[in-house]
């Protein structure tokens, strides 16, 4: 211990050496935390609202169990995810299925499970829900996802409210009253409301103010012509996290103050009963709760150009620095009080010149078999993880209070030949 950083009173060092690197450590602590915040913030604060938790985050049947614990509900968006929330006995009608194409299976399973509200993503998809619930003998609940063409400040991959995308229902109102129409004459659909969700990694709350403004006028229009009641609104998620420097991430209250001021005010002014209001954070919810660690090996450095530390992991266990330029902060786990008088770029292991996990960063004097910590690596690291240059994924650890529990193994080599076939004339030798 003494000079060792300490991640909610672990050792790090000390989980290194137990679990092995690369290794993912998530602190339910934390997670609880977080979901404590949104209900003592927003469920308990503003009635008829709900919290649904975005999997893609981070999903594995421990989170499921923290989540539903912890009184949220679930977001979904394919298959798999809809599978391992049905694995972990979670409540399904607090899932929410979302994607932007569903397949014929997937809406069957979550017919079958009987989950909350499935989000209709583009029209086609309604025949296809309403002959499912037919044969089910099911009433399926739907919200409508619309684009409100508004663009959030961030990257363009994670963007997602704006007209020119791959999500969503365009805001086009001859369209949508066809839709609404649609809806309205089938006895197996029940539309409760619309979704929208703006983008991820969003620092500005006023954003959510202007998309309400859209649904809202939407709203009244086909309350008018359509007699519509605007039971539901989904909001999305998006709410942002500092990954590094030394401000803090937002409160969730930060976002939903905003949200449910907005709501009120502009329901009031078109005449319309105030929704039931219904949050998706994901990133938000457990991104500060995990951290990633690695040994560093490979050292090199380049007179007068920069110092290269390689690590034993990289993009196959977190992809977003290449894919987005994501900005991670990192220390040196093992000389966490050391002066950090070098500066080290922070290399995956990975054949490809763009893994690359942080940039010149600050460190004391390196050596070889040092455990570098990597923070806030707890959303869309895991989830995004895969098996480039045959690497095994790592294995995630959950820290709860003093103890510490392996959610995921390691996966070996084995694991990484699991699914492959040699065709006859490829077997027996030449
Ligand atoms: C990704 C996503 C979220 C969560 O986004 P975060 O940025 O992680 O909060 C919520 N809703 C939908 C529909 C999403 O696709």
């Amino acid at each position: 211990m003494g000079t060792n950083y300490v991640f909610q009173e672990f050792d790090t060092v000390e989980l290194a050496k137990k679990y092995g690197t690369p290794l993912y450590v998530l602190s339910e602590d934390i997670l609880r935390d977080k979901c404590r915040e949104v209900r003592e913030t927003f469920l308990k604060v503003y009635p008829n609202t709900q919290a649904v938790y975005a999997s893609k985050a981070f999903l594995t049947k421990a989170m499921c169990k923290i989540i539903e614990r912890e009184g949220l509900g679930l977001d979904v968006v394919s298959g798999g995810e809809l599978f391992t929330a049905r694995e972990a006995a979670f409540p399904m009608e607090r899932v929410i299925f979302h994607g932007n194409n569903k397949s014929f299976e997937e809406l069957e399973m979550a017919i079958d499970f009987g989950v909350g509200r499935i989000v209709v993503d583009h029209q086609e998809e309604i025949p296809m829900i309403e002959s499912l619930a037919k044969e089910k003998g099911k009433v399926v609940h739907c919200l409508f996802r619309i684009t409100p063409s508004i663009e959030g400040k961030t990257h363009k991959y994670i963007m997602t409210g704006q007209k020119d995308s791959k999500f969503g229902i365009p805001l086009e109102i001859e369209t949508l009253k066809e839709l609404v129409e649609k809806v309205q004459k089938s006895s197996m659909l029940s539309l409760r409301g619309f979704h929208f969700h703006i983008g991820s990694q969003l620092f500005e709350n006023h954003i959510y103010e202007g998309a309400i403004e859209i649904i809202g006028k939407l709203a009244k229009e086909l309350k008018t012509n359509q007699g519509m009641v605007l039971e539901e609104l989904n909001v999305g998620g998006g709410f942002g996290i500092q990954y590094r420097g030394d401000e803090k991430t937002k409160p969730l209250s930060f976002f939903t103050e905003v949200i449910m001021h907005s709501v009120e005010r502009i329901f009031k002014e078109f005449t319309l009963p105030i929704p039931k209001i219904i949050i998706e954070p994901g990133r938000w919810i457990v991104g500060e709760a995990g951290i990633t660690l690695y040994t560093i090996g490979a050292i090199k450095e380049i007179p007068g150009v920069r110092t290269y530390a390689s690590v034993d992991g990289g993009f196959p266990d977190n992809p977003r620095p290449a894919l987005y330029g994501a900005k991670y902060d990192g220390i040196i786990a093992n000389k966490a009080e050391k002066e950090k008088t070098y500066r080290a770029t922070i290399a995956g292991k990975c054949c490809e010149s763009g893994d690359i996990l942080i940039w010149d960063l600050p460190v004391p004097k390196l050596t070889a078999g040092d455990i570098l910590a990597v923070k806030n690596t707890g959303a869309y690291n895991y989830s995004m993880a895969n098996n480039y240059n045959k690497i095994p994924k790592p294995a995630v650890v959950l820290i709860s209070g003093d103890q510490s529990n392996i959610i995921v193994k390691r996966e070996t080599y084995e694991d990484l030949l699991r699914g492959e076939a040699l065709p006859k004339h490829l077997q027996g030798k030449v």
